[in-house]
C-alpha cells in the first residue's frame, strides 16, 4: 500500500517553503543578469543580493551586513571559516573543538592534525552537555581557534555558546570562536553579538531554503584568507558569480525562520514532546538519548534497546515515515554514532537509536499516526531480537519501576 509521506527527518534537510520558492522564481526566469554587470538589468540582481544579506544580518543579529558572506552550503561555510582564520594566523597552532561536531568539521581537523596542528577534542557528559571545565583548562596562549557547534544534529542538544565564548575569551582574548550553527538556525534565537562569536556558519536547506546555499558570518576586523580565489565577489572573500536565486531564497527563508521562532518554541515543541513522551510511555525498551539536556524544540533521539535501528527505519519507511538512525553506514560496516558514543550511551541502545526531527509543517495527525504504528513495529522487532532473555529482564525491571 502506498502511504502518504510523513517527513520527520528535518535535521537532514527540509522542504522548500512555497514563499521561498515564489521569491526565487523571478531570479530564475526573468532577472538572470550577472549582478556585477554595469547595466541596470544587472542592478536588479545586485539589489536582491543586498536585501538577502540584510535579511541574514537580521536573522543572526550581526552589526553590519558587510559581515555576511554567501556560500554554497554549511560545509563550505565551516571550511571557509576554519581554514580562513588559520591561514591568517601564522604562529598559533592549537585548536579546540568537541567530540560531537559534524563530520564537516571533525574530518577537517583530522587533516589539520596531519599538517602539524594540535587539536583538543572536548568531551560531553551522559546528558550530552559540554565539559566546560575541560574546555577552560584546554585554552592556552597558543590557542588560535575554538570551534563548537550551537546545536547537535543527532540529539538536538544546545551548547551554551555565550558561556563558552566568555570562558575562552577570559583565558585568551585573541582566540577566535567559530560556531557551527547549522542546526540552531531557525530553531532557537541566535545573536552573534551578545554571544561574542567571531565566525558562524549556517545552511539554507536546514530552514526551508533549497540545498546549495549557505552563509558565513565573520565579525568585522577578523582576519581571514579566502578559500576560493578568483573574482572580486563577496568583497574578495569568496570568488564566483553569485547564485542570485538561491541567495534570494536563503534570505527569504531566514526572514520566515526568524518570524517563526515562537511557533517553533511552542507548537513544534509541543508535537515533539507529545511524540517523545508517548513513545517513552508505551514502548518498554525505549530510552531518551539526550537525558535532561537543553535541546532545540524539533528533535528527539530515542534508543530502542536490543533491536537494530536500521530495521526500525525500514519498517517506518514501509509506513511512509521518514526518520534517521544514530548510526551511519560506513564502508559496509555499521558504525555507531560518534555523538552517542561520546555521551556514553549504553551499548544496548547504541545500534537501535532513532532521530525524529520535526518542522513547522509537521501536523498533529502525522504525530498521531507515528504513535499508532511505533509500538507495533517495536513489538515485531522485539520478537525477532536475539536478546530475548535481556529484553525479558528489562521488561520486568521497567514494570517494577513503573
Ligand atoms: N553542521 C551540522 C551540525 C550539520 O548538521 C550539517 C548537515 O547536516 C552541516 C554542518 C553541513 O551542512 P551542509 O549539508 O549544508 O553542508
Amino acid at each position: 500500500m502506498e502511504h502518504k509521506i510523513i517527513y520527520l527527518d528535518n535535521n537532514a534537510t527540509t522542504k522548500v517553503d512555497e514563499h521561498v520558492l515564489e521569491a526565487m522564481l523571478p531570479y530564475l526566469k526573468k532577472y538572470y543578469a550577472n549582478p556585477s554587470s554595469m547595466y541596470s538589468f544587472g542592478g536588479i540582481a545586485q539589489r536582491a543580493i543586498i536585501e538577502a544579506r540584510e535579511q541574514i544580518r537580521e536573522f543572526v543579529h550581526a552589526k553590519s551586513s558587510k559581515e555576511i558572506f554567501f556560500t554554497s552550503c554549511g560545509s563550505e561555510s565551516a571550511n571557509m571559516a576554519i581554514k580562513g582564520v588559520l591561514a591568517s594566523e601564522k604562529t598559533k597552532k592549537h585548536i579546540i573543538t568537541t567530540k560531537v561536531e559534524h563530520p564537516c568539521v571533525l574530518n577537517l581537523y583530522k587533516t589539520l592534525e596531519k599538517e602539524g596542528y594540535k587539536v583538543d577534542y572536548i568531551g560531553v557528559n551522559a546528558h550530552g552537555d559540554l565539559e566546560l571545565e575541560e574546555l577552560a583548562n584546554a585554552v592556552n596562549e597558543n590557542t588560535a581557534l575554538v570551534s563548537c557547534m550551537w546545536a547537535n544534529n543527532e540529539t538536538g542538544i544546545i551548547f551554551p555558546i555565550e558561556k563558552i565564548s566568555q570562558i575562552v575569551k577570559s583565558k585568551n582574548k585573541d582566540t577566535k570562536i567559530f560556531v557551527d550553527a547549522v542546526q540552531a538556525a531557525g530553531k532557537i534565537p541566535m545573536d552573534v553579538q551578545s554571544a561574542d562569536i567571531d565566525l558562524m556558519a549556517i545552511s539554507g536547506h536546514k530552514f526551508h531554503a533549497p540545498k546549495g546555499v549557505g552563509a558565513l558570518y565573520v565579525k568585522s576586523g577578523t582576519l581571514f584568507t579566502p578559500l576560493i580565489v578568483g573574482g572580486h565577489q563577496e568583497r574578495g572573500k569568496r570568488a564566483g558569480t553569485e547564485n542570485v536565486p538561491y541567495i534570494v531564497g536563503i534570505g527569504k527563508a531566514a526572514q520566515l525562520a526568524k518570524e517563526g521562532l515562537v511557533h517553533e518554541a511552542t507548537e513544534v515543541k509541543r508535537l515533539r514532546d507529545k511524540l517523545e513522551s508517548n513513545i517513552l510511555k508505551t514502548v518498554f525498551n525505549s530510552r531518551l538519548n539526550s537525558g535532561v539536556a537543553n535541546r532545540v524544540p524539533n528533535t528527539t533521539n530515542i534508543g530502542f534497546e536490543y533491536i537494530e535501528g536500521e530495521l526500525i527505519l525500514l519498517h517506518l519507511s514501509d509506513c511512509g515515515i521518514c526518520a534517521s538512525s544514530g548510526s551511519a553506514c560506513t564502508s559496509g560496516s555499521l558504525e555507531p554514532s560518534h555523538v552517542l558514543k561520546a555521551m556514553g550511551t549504553p551499548f544496548t541502545a547504541l545500534h537501535g537509536s532513532i532521530r525524529f526531527s520535526l518542522s513547522r509543517f509537521t501536523t498533529e495527525k502525522e504525530i498521531d499516526f507515528v504513535l499508532a504504528v511505533m509500538p507495533r513495529i517495536i513489538k515485531k522487532l522485539i520478537k525477532i531480537s536475539p536478546f530475548q532473555n535481556k529484553l525479558e529482564i528489562l521488561k520486568k525491571h521497567k514494570t517494577h519501576v513503573n
